[in-house]
């Protein structure tokens, strides 16, 4: 009975290891087949199957897919028609964890990283002993010791591994909204709104579901959910003459926080409900959020030079999240725009640039962005530019005192860099005016 590990970046690593350890029969496979794979694959000392052939299936029982692999490629395609199980690597590290230990698990398509960081901060401070792991943080099946000596485990979940998890019965399940994303990878919204709702699946009525009012997919969910639920925005949680409420009673003000955003405001809100039913003292989560700061690239102010101030929010690779930072802002924006195509609506940012002087469109999405803003009528403030670098120069052209020179691209950054840090780091510099050279890459 061989279990298929399939993808062999870090999590799939981490999850041939987890089951060797267990004595699981194991073989290594990944679409790919490269030089540093077979290197990989003969360094864990398990069978390789590389190169992603309908053999790769062969005698095998079980798949753990790693996450980021279409459940439309055709190994794991072909593993659904022969009825073999697939997984995702969460759900073996869950599995190997076993009961017995406390878990939260947090998705959404904006907000998981910082209400996970948020909600590690309060821990932190409060002296709980916990592990954090999942999506954007190590994988699980890494620190499966760790978790169950911790006791406590807090658990980003993407939608793909959401996709391959059944039934995890979190004691504390938050779904932060679902929008428009990733949709390359799932089949359809609809899907990829299934896959979130996952989250609540195999919770109990003494857990907790935490949904958004501001979101129409947490919001139905509620009537169907079997655990306690909390509506954040709703249920005397939200903000409340100045002061961050949680169930009618007031945590701090709002001066004292020391981050922006509506939006942020709200990922507290669900850090503070979790953090609560965990057992920490509303004055040890009062200190977590009055000290918190944001991790970098998400709304973070990088510069100030002539009264323009320079915002870096390159983790909005979506939408939504690009409509979140618009709306943390009274001054007007000059929004740079762009990055990597991928087939997504910007219908959704309309209403908000009114608060825009002017929206510089780059990147190998900049041309069918600035196309579809002069369609919908904004073209006598949209500007076009091939990269980021003549962006922010055109941006610091066209601000004036007291405005904000915002990058909130909307899109993936693979057109010019390596990533959402790369390009972060990049506008970092070009915005403090820094002559160094700058990595960019793919030119
Ligand atoms: P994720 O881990 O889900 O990608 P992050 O916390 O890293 O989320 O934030 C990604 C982007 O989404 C950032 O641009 C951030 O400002 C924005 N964002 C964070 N929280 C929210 C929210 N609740 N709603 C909308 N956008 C958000």
């Amino acid at each position: 009975m061989k279990t298929l590990v399939y993808g062999l970046g870090e999590s799939g690593m981490h999850a041939v290891r987890a089951l060797l350890a267990q004595g699981a029969e194991v073989v290594a496979g990944d679409a790919r087949n490269t030089e540093q794979l077979r290197h990989r694959t003969s360094e864990l000392g398990v069978e390789g199957r590389l190169g992603g052939g309908p053999e790769t299936l062969d005698g095998v029982a079980r798949v753990v897919a790693s996450p980021g692999i279409s459940p439309q490629e055709p190994v794991l395609a072909g593993a659904e028609k022969a009825g073999i199980p697939v997984v995702s690597e969460v759900a073996l590290g869950l599995e190997l964890i076993g009961p017995g230990i406390q878990t939260v698990g947090v998705t959404g398509t904006n907000g998981k990283t910082t209400v996970v960081d948020m909600l590690g901060g309060i821990l932190r401070g409060a002296g709980m002993p916990h592990a954090v792991a999942g999506n954007s943080w190590r994988a699980l099946t890494g620190c499966v010791e760790e978790a169950r000596r911790a006791g406590t485990l807090v658990l980003e979940v993407s939608s793909f591994q959401l996709h391959y998890l059944s039934a995890p019965g979190f004691h504390v399940a938050a779904l932060l909204n679902v929008r428009p994303d990733h949709l390359n990878w799932h089949a359809s919204f609809e899907e990829y709104a299934r896959d979130k709702l996952k989250v609540f699946d195999g919770q109990e009525p003494d857990d907790l579901a935490l949904v958004s009012a501001g979101d129409a997919i947490g919001r139905d969910a509620v009537q169907h959910l079997r655990a306690e639920t909390l509506v954040v925005g709703g249920d005397g949680t939200g903000v409340q003459d100045g002061a961050l409420t949680l169930m009618g009673k007031s945590l701090l003000a709002e001066n004292e926080l020391r981050f922006i955003g509506s939006h942020n405001k709200e990922n507290a809100l669900f850090a503070a409900a979790a953090a609560e039913k965990l057992g920490v003292t509303r004055e040890e989560i009062r200190a977590g959020l009055a000290s918190y700061r944001l991790q970098p690239h998400r709304v973070e102010v990088v510069a100030e030079r002539g009264s323009v101030q320079y915002v870096n929010d390159s983790k909005a690779t979506n939408p939504a999240a690009v409509e979140a930072a618009l709306s943390s802002f009274e001054r007007p924006v000059v929004l740079i725009l762009g990055g990597s195509k991928k087939d997504t609506e910007f219908g959704e940012i309309l209403p908000h640039l009114t608060r825009c002087r002017a929206v510089v469109c780059q990147g190998d999405a900049g041309p069918l962005i600035a196309e579809y803003l002069a369609g919908a009528g904004w073209g006598r403030v949209v500007y076009r530019v091939p990269d980021l670098e003549r962006a922010v120069a055109l941006a610091e052209k066209l601000s004036r005192p007291g405005d904000v020179v915002l990058l909130s691209p909307g899109c993936a950054s693979f057109d010019q860099f390596s990533g959402y840090e790369e390009r972060g780091d990049a506008f970092t510099r070009l915005a403090a005016n820094e002559r160094e050279p700058r990595k960019l890459v793919g030119r």
